[in-house]
């Protein structure tokens, strides 16, 4: 069985699945969030009554995210939804935005955007927040009402986005029918050269198989390359399975997957016991590709879909309005610091946003240094507008105030994960997918620009 068909085989008490086979499968972890919560618990209280129970209160993880630093008052009030309705449930895992239990979330513009404004619980982007607060373990099942809920795939579990009537139920009952997926197989081997990232591994395979090329289908990665990716490196791969359509992606687990999960856990107080999926020697794959990763260079997703892959270099005529850094995929720590390296010391040339996805990269940020100087300064130097106010911000448009929100029809380079139209707001906009080095030497010059040039 490959990784996927053996989490799935594990989960629903079966010695053994294959492709194609429906089976109930016990859920390890529900998460949602802000913008599909509300619909969710409307959901579970139409189907199982107004006073039942959720299946286990110390497995619902609930983030707000999405639209929260915005003065839009429905928006303000899904998080005050959640908040009640953990309240009535007792569910442990809430990253509420405010620390008052009872009290209400409101967004004060007056503040401007900058400015942090949450309380001492909230954790940010969801994918990136759930590793963060030790919620992600190999072998396990996590179910999240997103699409890029698959990021956790990095840590060698099944992770997949569902919708507000499976979450609905899954809150419930703890369980859910699913399909078995087939497996695409991607062995990735050799090490990434200076100036190419993760990001560009996962554009170029979306840019091979297309954008609906993984429909319902695991992508696993695995190799001797992925020892020389980070665990930053293998989310960014991860969480774009669902750009091309997958159920889910998963990476092998090797050592640096036990140290992070090992200390996230601990450092958290959650669950620590956990049981990975090895390879099997008689896995069956619908799809082989071997990447060299040594070989790959810098890419851009062109609009309107992330398949639309195209080298950097040869884009150097396409001007730009606007970059952003940010997001789940985009917008960890180590995305800000290799931005940072292509920025530190020059100027940005057109509007640059930055929204680190979590607080705690934003603490990072503020309390890293370089010859005396935090990374943040450096970004506020080379003239990165940069928010403490950690979330998905412009990623998904979201209402108009938000922060970096394309209002207008701009052509914008980002290190989201997705760019079909609309996607960052304006229906006319255009993104480019690229990776943090390459947006960072694009704000530098105006136009794509491979970010080896500033190497
Ligand atoms: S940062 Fe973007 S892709 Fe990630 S969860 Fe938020 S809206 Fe979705």
């Amino acid at each position: 069985m490959t990784l996927t068909e053996k989490i799935l085989a594990r989960a629903s008490g079966k010695g053994h699945v294959r492709a194609g086979d429906n089976v109930w499968v016990k859920a390890d972890i529900l998460m949602t969030h802000d913008v599909c919560g509300p619909g969710t618990i409307g959901v579970f209280k139409r189907e199982f009554g107004p006073q039942a129970k959720v299946w286990d209160a110390g497995r619902v993880v609930i983030m707000p995210d999405h639209y929260i630093f915005t003065a839009d008052s429905k928006s303000n009030r899904n998080v005050d939804i959640l908040r009640e309705f953990v309240r009535e449930q007792q569910i442990r895992y809430f990253y509420d935005v405010i620390d008052d239990p009872v009290g209400h979330w409101v967004f004060d513009p007056s503040k401007g955007m900058l400015q942090r404004q949450y309380g001492s619980r909230y954790a940010g982007v969801c994918h990136t927040a759930l590793p963060q607060k030790g919620h992600t373990r190999p072998g396990e099942i996590l179910f999240g009402t997103d699409s890029h809920t698959c990021m956790a795939g990095a840590f060698n579990e099944f992770a997949t986005g569902i919708g507000n009537t499976d979450a609905g139920f899954v809150m419930g009952t703890g369980r859910l029918l699913l399909k078995v997926p087939e497996t695409m197989h991607f062995r990735l081997e050799g090490k990434l050269q200076p100036g190419v990232m993760a990001k560009d591994v996962i554009l170029h395979i979306i840019g091979e198989i297309g954008f609906d090329g993984a429909t319902y289908r695991a992508m696993q990665f695995d190799g001797p390359g992925v020892s020389q990716l980070s665990m930053d490196d293998r989310m960014t791969i991860a969480n774009m399975a669902i750009e091309a359509g997958g159920k889910n992606g998963i990476f092998e687990f090797d050592a640096q997957t036990k140290a992070y999960v090992d200390h996230r856990c601990k450092l958290n107080g959650t669950l620590a016991e956990y049981d990975p999926v090895e390879r099997d020697r008689d896995e069956q794959f619908v799809y082989e590709l071997v990447v060299d990763m040594s070989r790959l260079e810098p890419v851009v997703a062109c609009h309107p879909d992330p398949g639309q892959r195209k080298s950097a270099k040869d884009l150097g005529a396409l001007r730009l309005d606007r970059a952003y850094i940010g997001s789940c995929t985009g917008g960890k720590t180590s995305d800000f610091l290799d931005f940072a390296r292509i920025v530190r010391g020059r100027k940005v040339v057109i509007d640059t946003f930055g929204v680190p996805a979590t607080p705690e990269i934003v603490h990072e940020l503020q309390s890293t240094y370089w010859d005396g100087q935090t990374v943040w300064a450096i970004l506020v130097e080379a003239g990165v507008k940069l928010t403490e106010n950690a979330g998905c911000a412009a990623c998904l448009g979201g209402p108009v105030d938000t922060f970096g929100r394309m209002n207008t029809p701009l052509k914008c380079i980002s290190t989201t994960n997705r760019n079909f139209p609309g996607r960052m707001g304006h229906k006319e906009s255009q993104v480019f997918l690229a990776s943090p080095m390459t947006v960072a030497a694009s704000a530098i010059t105006g136009r794509v620009t491979d970010p080896r040039e500033f190497l």
